[in-house]
């Protein structure tokens, strides 16, 4: 059991000054004053001056690593459970990318139960950039009903050089499998959508959504800051209703290249009047960021980082002055309700135990509690 005193509490809406208990992994009380004749088995953590956030979820990380775009010695190495708590990351989902050849959906698995183990909250998609997709049981839908961690599909590819070229028929073809998988199962069933460079952009979830009657919120796209005319695309999209998610992870090569940074792109969206229940952030974890020049050779090739998550929200919040609890929203609470991911994104009485202790001023982090265990102690 653990008791954090005297904080100030986002959750990630603003609630003022409170105690936390938590207990068994979850808060099992958010009080003004809880000074219970407390037993020696609880500990107190005194937050007197610090913001308490939700634990942040990221909804996209390379957990067994990806790309290699440059050749099998540019492959990029899996992540580290340290990787997301010192980014103040607690909830992950784990993704294939590029290359389901040498990497599996069965490694992702058993990568997400090491995590699992070491104590992050991690959920997975199956599938990957490519069409047919790639299974463990043979289908989507029976992945998503079958495998408890498998709560949607993705990242599947589009608009990009090495996407499959899928035609509007058969992405509306896995955006039912995964909807329905969903329906029966409880889960999201979300279709996580990888964006390219290519002008098509959003175009052919348009036709899907126009030819059929899956809903715009099935889909997921992400990387939509990698270029202006995608970032207008995109903010159209969500205004019709849709999700949009931006990569923070960034080299100063790529931003060069008309990258909007992922934290100027959050501004912008809500300045255009875009509702934050639409934007979600995420990293891009481990993977590789290759840039290539103008007759398509890679020039450079950077691995994707977790903290980046953290850095974009702060950069948010002091750089392009977005509010606080929406600069949190896009980290926590948005992306939690768009997986279905009920118990995580938020602090309320019966949430799981995940949350970040951050200087009030620098918004940097000193503590991290995962599952009700303090898993990062910076002070
Ligand atoms: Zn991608």
């Amino acid at each position: 059991m653990k008791l954090i005193k005297n904080a100030e509490v986002f959750s990630p809406e603003a609630i003022g000054r409170k105690d936390i208990l938590l207990c068994a992994g979850k808060i099992i009380a958010i009080e003004d004053d809880i000074s219970i004749d407390l037993p020696k088995i609880i500990e107190v953590v005194d937050a007197t001056g610090k913001i308490v956030t939700p634990g942040f979820v990221d909804s996209l990380v390379h957990i067994t690593g990806g790309g290699g775009e440059g050749g099998y010695a540019t492959r990029t190495p899996e992540m580290n459970v340290g990787d997301a708590f010192e980014g103040g990351v607690t909830t992950v989902i784990g993704v294939l990318g590029t290359d389901a050849e040498t990497r599996s959906l069965e490694n992702l698995l058993a990568k997400s139960y090491g995590l699992e183990e070491q104590g992050l909250s991690v959920y997975c998609y199956t599938g990957s950039y490519h069409y047919p997709m790639v299974t463990v049981t043979g289908s989507i839908k029976r992945d998503i009903m079958l495998i408890e961690k498998f709560i949607g599909v993705g990242e599947v590819a589009i608009a990009d050089h090495r996407s499959s070229q899928m035609t509007p028929t058969e992405m509306a073809r896995v955006a039912s499998e995964a909807r329905v998988a969903g329906m029966l199962s409880g889960k999201s069933g979300i279709v996580s959508i990888h964006v390219g460079d290519e002008p098509a952009k959003l175009s052919k979830l348009q036709r899907v959504v126009e030819q059929s009657d899956i809903p715009i919120t099935q889909f997921y796209p992400t990387h939509i800051n990698r270029h202006t005319e995608l970032l207008e695309a995109g903010f159209a999209f969500a205004k019709q209703g849709g999700f949009i998610d931006f990569t923070t992870s960034t080299t100063e090569q790529i931003i060069e290249q008309g990258e909007t940074p992922a934290a100027q792109a959050l501004a912008q969206a809500l300045e255009k009047g875009v509702d934050i229940k639409h934007i979600t952030m995420s990293s891009d974890g481990n993977a590789s960021l290759p840039t290539f020049d103008d007759k398509g050779k890679l020039i450079d090739l950077q691995v994707g980082q977790v903290k980046s998550l953290h850095q974009s929200m702060v950069d948010a919040v002091l750089q392009y002055k977005v509010p606080l609890n929406l600069a949190l929203s896009s980290i926590t609470q948005s992306p939690a309700n768009i997986l279905s991911l009920g118990q995580k994104g938020q602090l309320a009485t019966g949430k799981d135990a995940d949350l970040n202790i951050l200087n009030k001023n620098s918004l940097q982090i000193e503590v991290v509690i995962a599952k009700g265990y303090i898993v990062v102690n910076n002070t």
